[in-house]
Order: structure tokens, then sequence, then C-alpha cells
């Protein structure tokens, strides 16, 4: 290992995708971590210019995907973490382009969440050699028995702050998202304690009116996940949970664009009221992410894999997660909802790095911004991915 010192720079060139718009001559000048230029190949400054170069005229240099929503891959539950299932979810989502993502867990005991926060932030203390995970989304247990969807609801819990405040305290900043039912009982006072702390305080799972939800917002609830899934739907004397996300600007949408969980329709409807800056791509990828059919487990539940399709074993009606992966739900947000290549790249990289407060070092290409760069061809399959400057080799 030669050369570990040694800062690994160089030059990629293509269209680049820059917060400016794209760059159809372009080049990004990467050394160590991170972007020194992203832009017109005329202009890069001539001190950048010797350093080796790759890559063709037709390639698109996009930012790396960011996944709030994930629960595992590859055979793996974040559930059920330790250092050889974190490094299999993580490089296997790295070679789909995710370069960062927030380790999610399901509505669980607090013992089993408390090994998770062990698991993850050990993980995290040395280097991650695939993709960066951020911290963690806590998807329940604070939820509704009534919309627990693939969530054990024998672990269902009122919101409890001192569980939060515990593990705010035992794994600082760890804690990035937090998903609840705004309508139970503790809900308002952890949403406020959520975004005194800087954390995402999210909708889902839930039973709450469109009232209920409105009444969150005020408290500080800004997001919603897995929207039109596992919610009150719009009714338009009634318009619900769903209704009140469309309604209010204050609460970013995530969506599962997979065209099993929401009809393509309705994203496009979604993304016509939630593209400036508050609609997110995520996964909510399982286990079997990456693997063929089968049967599976997400958190302690048995799931069936069936065309892709993950359902729970006791009860077909329900949805397990997905086994989606980003870069498939990139290419189905541009070619079956008809977002733009740009719209499309801020709900899958921008977008979701500022739900997480992490807009000024990730989430798209500009100097100063981590090397987080995905090179595609002209289908949109992934053909580079660099995370922190490094090229990820995943065969
Ligand atoms: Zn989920």
């Amino acid at each position: 290992m030669a050369e570990i010192n040694k800062e690994l720079e160089q030059l990629l060139f293509g269209k680049v995708l820059t917060p400016q718009g794209l760059i159809e001559h372009g080049v990004i000048a990467v050394s160590g971590e991170q972007i020194h230029y992203a832009g017109d190949a005329a202009w890069l400054p001539e001190r950048y210019a010797h350093w080796p170069a790759s890559g063709q005229a037709t390639d698109l240099l996009i930012p790396g995907f960011v996944d709030v929503h994930v629960h595992g891959g590859a055979g793996h539950d974040f559930m059920y973490s330790d250092t050889e299932s974190l490094n299999a979810i993580t490089k296997f989502h790295s070679s789909q382009g995710t370069t960062t993502m927030l380790a999610t867990t399901m509505t669980a005991s607090k013992s089993a969440i408390d090994q998770v926060f062990s698991e993850v932030s050990a993980y995290r203390a040395a280097e991650m050699p695939y993709t960066q995970i951020a911290g963690m989304h806590l998807e329940g247990p604070f939820i509704s028995p009534k919309w627990s969807g693939a969530q054990n609801p024998e672990h269902i819990v009122p919101a409890n702050i001192e569980w939060l405040a515990q593990w705010e305290n035992d794994y600082p900043g760890m804690i990035r998202q937090v998903t609840l039912a705004p309508e139970r009982e503790g809900a308002l006072e952890a949403i406020l304690w959520l975004r005194k702390h800087g954390i995402t305080a999210a909708l889902g799972h839930t039973d709450a009116s469109f009232e209920e939800v409105i009444a969150a917002a005020d408290a500080g609830l800004n997001q919603a996940v897995h929207m039109f899934n596992a919610m009150t739907p719009l009714h338009h004397r009634k318009p619900g949970a769903a209704g009140a996300i469309l309604f209010d600007k204050r609460i970013r949408a995530e969506i599962i664009a997979d065209g099993i969980h929401v009809h393509p329709a309705a994203i496009s409807i979604l993304t016509r009221l939630k593209n400036e800056n508050n609609l997110l791509l995520i996964t909510d990828a399982m286990s079997a992410t990456g693997l063929s059919d089968g049967e599976y487990t997400i958190g302690d539940l048995p799931v069936l894999v069936q065309d892709g399709i993950a359902t729970l074993k006791d009860n077909p009606a329900a949805l397990a997660g997905s086994t989606l992966t980003m870069i498939r739900g990139f290419r189905y947000l541009i070619q079956e909802v008809g977002l733009s290549l740009e719209e499309a790249s801020r709900a899958a990289s921008l977008t979701p790095a500022a739900s997480i407060g992490m807009e000024r070092s990730i989430g798209s290409l500009e100097a100063g911004k981590r090397g987080d760069i995905l090179r595609l061809d002209a289908e949109f399959n992934i053909c580079g991915v660099w995370i922190g400057g490094r090229p990820i080799t995943t065969s």
C-alpha cells in the first residue's frame, strides 16, 4: 500500500450535472475526498490540467444518491447489524448509486433498537468502505397499530421522549429522522423535541386526520414517509394525512418510485406539488433487495418475495418494504413519471441531503463538496461510483 498517503487526484470528463444545469462538455476535478472543480472543461483551471483523466463525452456525471429510508439489502437487515452485514448492505447499495444512507430501523423493542445504535455507531467510527451511513432513521415504534403495515404491532408504544433523549445522549447526532404517528399520545411533544435537536420529524404509519397533520406541522413536523402508503388517504370531504401532505408546503414527501407502491399517475400528481426541494426519492429496500424471489424477513416478520414484490407472509395484502434500488427509482422518475434529469437528481440527492442537514457537504457536484459521483451511460446505467473521491469496486 505504497500510495496510502498520496491524495488521489483525478479528472472525470463527461456531461456534468451541476446546480446551474447540465454542462455538455464538462469536467470534475477531485483530489482526496473533495471536489475542487465541477464545470465547463474549457474553464478548467490550469493547475488541475495535468491530473490523470478518465471518461468520454457521452458519459453523464451526477451526484451520488442519498437514501434516507432503507432497511437493508443483499440478504441483510439493519435490525440485525454487525460489521459483516453492514459491509454487505453498504457494498450492495453503493453499487446501485447510493453514496449516503440512513440505517433505518423497524418497530421493535427498545433493546433491539439499542443494539442497532451500538453496532451502527461502532461501524461509523471505523472507515466505512462503501456507502456512508450518516446516521439512523427510526421508523417506529411510535406509530399507529391501525396502519402498522409490515411493522410488528406488538412493539408499538406511545412516543417516548426519554428513550429519544437517552439515544441522543449515548449516540450524539446519530438520530437523523424519526417516523411517528402524530395523532398518538405524546407525539406533538416528541415532534417539538426532535426539531429542537435538528432531527427530521416525519409522519408515517398514521391514522391522523387532515387537521391532526396540520397541527403537527405547526409543532414542526416536516416530512412524510413513503407518501400514500400506510396513511389515511385523500377523500374530497376528508382529505386525510395524504391530503394534508399535498396541501402543506412545510411537509416534504418521500416516495417509493417502483411502480408497485404507488401508481405512476399518483406520483406525477405528487411531483407537481412537491417538486421544489421537498420531494425525496427513497427505496424502503428490505433484505431481499439484490437477491432473487423467495422467503425472507423484515425486522422479525416473515416475508414472501414474488416477482420482486415483498409482502408479509401472513398478510399478502401488506407490502413489506421494497426491493427497489436508487438507480431504478431514479430511472423510473424520469422514464415513467416524466421528471427532468435535474428534477429526478434533486429528489435523489440534494433534497434528501438537505433533509438530514448535510446539503453543504454532499448532494450536488460543486467545488468544496465530497466527491460522491456517479458515472452513467446514455440509458442511465451506472458505469462508475466514487465515494469521497475513491472509486468503488463492488464486483
Ligand atoms: Zn420503511
